[in-house]
């Protein structure tokens, strides 16, 4: 995966960029959306095999559970004090970017992205995104920093021109 400070990038960028139609508490709940689907990490703990459909990249990796996510999340647009279609749609955006990014790592397996329909895992055939050392002692080394610069180019410099384009198409 890329890091966690990256996956929260999409939603980030996103929310800023359109405005005051996402509340706060739907921002911070996208974000949190955007990790959402490494919890399945806990299928290592529970002895679930890494190309299993329910392990790590499986179906939490897909554009139907996005779809899921983001429909339940719709039943929720009141306590999140955004319209149902900016909760669905900012949802849906924020898990969908996590297995997209994913798909651009030079690592591990790749995703089910269409989960249910097949279980093959995919990635994209260009992958620039340095996969992310586990653990902090291995974060601060020379590979930890590769990282960094890996993500810093192809996550969060791409976030901020769609923030300031989404505000640009604001504006006009
Ligand atoms: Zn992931």
């Amino acid at each position: 995966m890329p890091t966690i400070f990256s996956h929260v990038a999409v939603p980030i960028a996103t929310s800023l960029g359109v405005g005051k139609i996402v509340s706060r508490r739907l921002f911070f709940f996208a974000t949190f959306c955007a990790i959402l689907p490494d919890f399945d990490t806990i299928g290592f703990k529970l002895g679930i095999a890494y190309a299993s459909q329910w392990g790590h990249r499986g179906f939490t990796h897909s554009i139907a559970f996005a779809v899921l996510v983001a429909l339940l999340a719709m039943c929720f647009a009141r306590l999140l004090k955004s319209r149902a279609w900016v909760v669905f749609l900012l949802t849906f955006i924020a898990v969908v970017s996590h297995p997209l990014l994913d798909m651009l790592t030079s690592g591990g397996l790749g995703v089910a992205l269409y989960w249910p329909y097949s279980n093959e895992r995919v990635f994209f055939d260009y992958r620039p995104i340095a996969v992310s050392p586990i653990g902090i002692a291995n974060f601060f080394s020379a590979r930890g920093w590769r990282v960094i610069q890996s993500e810093l180019l192809w996550v969060w410099l791409p976030s901020i021109i769609l923030l300031f384009t989404l505000r640009g198409m604001r504006r006009k």
